[in-house]
């Protein structure tokens, strides 16, 4: 049953469910037009296992055919160096870290997704933030510390002079900080924040009263926006436009000499459109972080809640599972793909690794819209493992959804129907060759604490 949305009048009272990147830059952008904010979270804010909450993740502007992200990362740059200034008035750290982003193919020829990217990067007025590589030599020249890479066959990249890094926690702690200032209010914890159900009219049914939590109370709202990243396709039905799946990261520690033939380094694609890993610049705490954009892992409901009919994928988490690694499968790939890109790293161990979530949808754009069997509530989610680098903007286009302003987002990101069951990249980064496995079983079983050593102290 298809119903009409009405967006809420001024003053009315929103709950926000889920205090990540979507949830906090929607509660900024309403807290700035006066709304009455309130957002629930099933954890203190950064929530531990939140995909938002890591120790970087990448801001680029390049974005192959998808002109419209490009386009959502060029109006967030302003905001990302505003935030760095805000910080460095509090004494605290850059929340964005512009290093540059280096891509990196194989072979002698750009990729599709790297001409695409320059091509649209170009026409926008921002060609003077690429910078080509198109020999062996030119690459090693410029980036000493990829010179394995290049004997190993990488011998062309285009670095990205805007891009660069964000530190994901501090953004949230920032951005957090920020709507505590402007009066939006929070209950989080595992009881009192958690969303347990909607509270329905039962006379029209069509209508959001408010939410319950997982310790019983009700809580009335006007407008409900759900935006439980992962979580959010085990909250309501949605028919199969959402799934979480779960994509492995790690780290190394890797040791002084290394830091320092490092310390220039941007971010990195390793001929990304091909495999799907990308690294890290190494951090202040000497952590270098590096990781898959694939196809990645589920976690189907039915395997947790035997007696259940549905098979929804729900996030399995370090704060869920404690112990959990990464599949024995992903070690594998990533020891591969780094033994002829950055060889190095097979005589270090694994010093830390994990199962990050997104929310996908099959087409990799986002689903930010209202829910069309109710007339009060909004989906902001599906972020398809690419918008924490919107998150100092995104909120304003969500807001603009929530008001019923139409926009190019918002019709991208419109509530869709899907032709055929294979997931599909936005712009072409993610490795999607197969469906995904089930997390924990066989090849996706957990590696072990020795499976994380180096190839001559792993069994491997
Ligand atoms: C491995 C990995 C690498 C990534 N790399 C990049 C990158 O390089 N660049 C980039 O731009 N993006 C990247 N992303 C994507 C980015 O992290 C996400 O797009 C972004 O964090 C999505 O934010 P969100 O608010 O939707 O979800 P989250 O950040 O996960 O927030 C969801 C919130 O909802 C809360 N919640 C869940 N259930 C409930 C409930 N029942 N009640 C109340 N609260 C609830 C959670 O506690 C959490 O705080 C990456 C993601 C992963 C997993």
């Amino acid at each position: 049953m298809t119903t009409t949305y009405t967006p809420p009048k001024q003053g009315a009272k929103v709950i926000i469910v889920g205090g990540g990147s979507f949830g906090l830059s929607t509660a900024y952008a309403l807290s700035l037009k006066k709304y009455n904010v309130w957002v629930f979270d099933r954890n203190t804010i950064p929530s531990a296992d939140a995909s938002s909450t890591d120790i970087n993740k990448c801001v680029r502007m390049d974005y192959g055919a998808d002109t419209l992200s490009m386009q959502l990362t060029m109006e967030a740059f302003p905001h990302w160096h505003q935030w760095n200034r805000e910080r460095a008035e509090m004494g605290l750290s850059p929340v964005f870290h512009n290093t540059g982003s280096l891509l990196l193919c194989k072979g002698n020829k750009l990729s599709d997704y790297e001409r695409l990217s320059i091509q649209h990067v170009r026409e926008a007025g921002y060609g003077h933030t690429i910078q080509e590589f198109l020999t062996p030599e030119s690459i090693t020249e410029r980036f000493p510390e990829f010179k394995d890479a290049v004997a190993s066959g990488y011998h062309c990249a285009y670095l990205n002079t805007a891009a660069g890094w964000c530190d994901s926690s501090e953004t949230i702690k920032h951005l957090y900080k920020k709507c505590l200032d402007n009066g939006v209010h929070f209950i989080t914890g595992y009881n009192q924040g958690a969303f347990e159900k909607f509270i329905f009219n039962n006379i029209d049914n069509q209508t959001v009263q408010g939410i319950q939590t997982r310790d019983g109370t009700q809580h009335v709202a006007d407008h409900v926006i759900l935006a439980a990243g992962p979580w959010t396709a085990s909250l309501l039905d949605f028919g199969g436009r959402l799934q979480a799946t779960g994509q492995a990261v790690i780290q190394f520690k890797p040791p002084q000499a290394f830091i320092e033939k490092f310390k220039h380094a941007p971010v990195y694609g390793i001929d990304i459109s091909h495999t799907g890993f990308y690294g890290f610049p190494i951090n202040a705490e000497g952590k270098m972080k590096i990781a898959s954009h694939s196809v990645g892992y589920v976690n189907p409901w039915q395997q947790q809640e035997k007696n259940s009919e549905d098979n929804v994928s729900v996030p399995r988490t370090q704060v869920s599972h404690q112990g959990d690694t990464i599949p024995v499968k992903a070690v594998h790939h990533f020891r591969q793909i780094l033994a002829e890109f950055m060889p190095e790293t097979s005589n270090w161990d694994i010093s830390y690794s994990r199962v990050c979530w997104y929310s996908d949808t099959p087409d990799g754009k986002f689903l930010v819209t209202p829910h069309p069997n109710y007339n009060n509530l909004i989906v902001a989610s599906g972020d398809s493992g690419h918008a924490m680098k919107f998150t100092p903007n995104i909120g304003f286009k969500i807001a603009q959804v929530v008001e019923g302003i139409e926009s190019d987002y918002s019709r991208a990101w419109a509530w869709r129907d899907h032709k055929g069951d294979m997931m599909t990249s936005s712009d072409g980064t993610r490795n999607i060759t197969s469906k995904p496995l089930t997390l924990g079983v066989g090849e996706a079983r957990m590696a072990s604490a020795d499976d994380l050593k180096s190839k001559q102290k792993s069994k491997l």
